[in-house]
């Protein structure tokens, strides 16, 4: 089966089926080529419903996170949005599609260059790559509408409550090292609101503001 056929499927199957009904992402699933940004001797996999290694020690989140994430986040075409954890660029693809400008921040050089190299390929030029802490957020350009965590975070760092707009929306897997719960965050006058939406396993959010940076 191509490629194309495969990504009909995933998305009747493993993502529609399972409820996710915004037609803005669901078009942008049918879209964007997810065997791109996985490792060559993983293409066969690519439209599965599964994570997939990228390399030095990272994934490519299920498709279903992808899309249960990017709904709740509710990209608009006039937002600016922070994404926390670049890995293959793939979840950076899907909302670059949905917004105006797209800043993301990845900790693992290798991993932000190979993104950027597949973004260019794909022709995005509204996504701004940077190497580093994304658990302090990336204050140059904030604030941001909407601000999404792909990595696990043992609780939500003060620096992305303070850049994200009054009134945005964040979305982050907290939780212990090794399984978490995917919250929504609106921000109201200083304070938060929290919803919870379901039980999730990440990688874990490294950095000042997350899970003690040590030698892997
Ligand atoms: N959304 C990605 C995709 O579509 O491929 C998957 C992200 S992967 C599950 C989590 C990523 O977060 C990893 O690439 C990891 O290196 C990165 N990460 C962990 N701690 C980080 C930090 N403090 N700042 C930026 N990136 C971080």
């Amino acid at each position: 089966m191509d490629f194309e056929t495969q990504r009909e499927n995933m998305v009747e199957t493993q993502i529609k089926r399972r409820g996710i009904k915004n037609p803005r992402v669901l078009s942008a699933m049918l879209k964007i080529p997810r065997h791109v940004f996985v490792p060559s001797n993983f293409q066969k996999l690519a439209y599965s419903d599964q994570p997939l290694p990228i390399g030095e020690g990272q994934t490519i989140s299920q498709p279903y996170m992808v899309a249960l994430m990017t709904e709740a986040l509710d990209p608009q075409p006039e937002d600016k949005i922070l994404e926390i954890g670049t890995g293959s660029g793939y979840q950076s693809a899907i909302l670059a599609e949905l917004c105006r400008e797209l800043y993301t921040v990845e900790r693992i050089p290798q991993l932000t260059i190979r993104a950027q190299n597949i973004l260019h390929d794909l022709g995005y030029e509204n996504v701004f790559f940077r190497t580093g802490d994304g658990s302090q957020g990336w204050s140059e350009f904030a604030p941001y509408d909407k601000i999404i965590v792909t990595a696990g975070a043992p609780q939500i760092p003060q620096p992305l409550i303070q850049q994200l707009k009054e009134g945005g929306r964040m979305v982050i897997p907290v939780g212990s090292r090794f399984t978490q719960e995917l919250k929504l965050i609106t921000k109201r006058e200083e304070d938060v609101e929290i919803e919870n939406i379901c039980g999730c396993v990440f990688v874990p959010l490294w950095g000042k503001y997350a899970w003690e940076e040590r030698e892997e």
